[in-house]
C-alpha cells in the first residue's frame, strides 16, 4: 500500500496496545513498503543515537541498499566522533554532512536556536537534496518527551517529502530491547547515564521521566529541538516562503 494511502490513527494508543513483537513488525512492513514505493528516494537520517540505531538496523534488515545521512557538527563529542567513523567503516551506504563554515564563537550559548539552524537544519537540507531524498526515515518517538506528542508515523510537512517515523509507538525500553537482542553496537556515551545525546556543550546527564531532559539545559530550547523535526527541509518549500517553523500537524 502507497505510504501516503495509509489510514490516519490515533498512534497514541497504540503504544501500550501492541506489544514488542508487533512494534518491530510494524516497523519493518512500513520501511518495506516505503522501499517498494520509493526505492532509491528511501533515505535513513542517522543522528547516532540509540534510536537511530534502532531504525538503521531495522532498514538494513529491509535492505542493505538502502542508504543514509549522518549530519555532524564540530561540537559532537569526541566518543561519538569515534562512533561514527565506525559506523561509516561498518556501512559505505552512509554519508556525512555537516557545516563546517566560521560561525560566531560560543552562539551555542547566545543564540542556540540559530546555532541549531546553521549547524543541523542546513546540512539536512543539503542532504535532502544531493541525496534526491523522496521519503526520510527516521527514530524519532512519541514517548520521548513533550515535543514529541503529536507526530505521525507518516507524515508530509514539505511538499513532496515524506517523512516516515516507524518507530514512532516505541517505549524507550523497546528500542533498548531491539538493540539487545540483536547486539546493535551503541554509542558508549550511554553507559555514562546518557538518555539523549546532542552536541557535547548542549547535553547533560538527567534523571527523570523526560527522556530529552538533558538537551540545552538552561536555556529557552529546554528538552526541545533542534528544529529537524519542525522546520521546512525542503529548499523549495523555503524559496515558497513557507514558514520558518511549520506548525506540528494533528491529523
Ligand atoms: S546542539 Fe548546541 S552546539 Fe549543537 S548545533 Fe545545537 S546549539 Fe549548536
Amino acid at each position: 500500500m502507497p505510504l501516503t494511502a495509509i489510514p490516519r490513527e490515533d498512534v497514541s494508543s497504540l503504544v501500550d496496545r501492541l506489544n514488542f513483537a508487533q512494534k518491530v513488525d510494524r516497523a519493518l512492513g512500513l520501511i518495506q513498503d516505503a522501499w517498494e514505493e520509493f526505492g532509491e528516494g528511501l533515505v535513513v537520517a542517522n543522528s547516532l543515537g540509540k534510536d537511530s540505531c534502532a531504525v538503521w538496523h531495522l532498514a538494513q534488515r529491509v535492505s542493505p541498499q538502502i542508504r543514509g545521512f549522518i549530519v555532524t557538527t564540530r561540537y559532537k563529542p569526541a566518543a561519538t566522533k569515534t562512533f561514527m567513523k565506525e559506523m561509516l567503516a561498518r556501512y559505505p551506504q552512509l554519508r556525512v554532512f555537516s557545516n563546517d563554515e566560521p560561525i560566531p564563537e560560543g552562539l551555542y550559548a547566545t543564540d542556540p536556536e540559530r546555532c541549531c539552524d546553521l549547524l543541523k537544519v542546513q546540512p539536512t537540507r543539503r542532504a535532502i537534496e544531493e541525496m534526491g531524498v523522496r521519503c526520510w526515515v527516521t527514530g524519532l518517538r512519541c514517548t520521548e518527551g513533550r515535543t514529541r506528542t503529536d507526530f505521525q508515523e507518516v507524515e508530509e510537512r514539505d511538499p513532496g517529502l515524506i517523512k516516515l517515523n516507524p518507530i514512532l509507538i516505541w517505549h524507550e525500553r523497546e528500542v533498548w530491547q531491539y538493540l539487545a537482542l540483536h547486539q546493535v553496537p551503541v554509542n558508549p556515551l550511554y553507559a555514562l547515564g546518557y538518555r539523549s545525546l546532542g552536541c557535547e556543550p548542549c547535553t547533560q546527564i538527567a534523571t527523570g521521566p523526560d527522556e530529552r531532559a538533558g538537551r540545552w539545559i538552561g536555556t529557552s530550547k529546554c528538552g526541545g529541538e533542534c528544529g529537524i523535526h519542525t522546520r521546512p527541509l525542503k529548499v523549495e518549500t523555503l524559496q515558497r516562503g513557507a514558514p520558518r517553523e511549520l506548525e506540528v500537524q494533528v491529523t
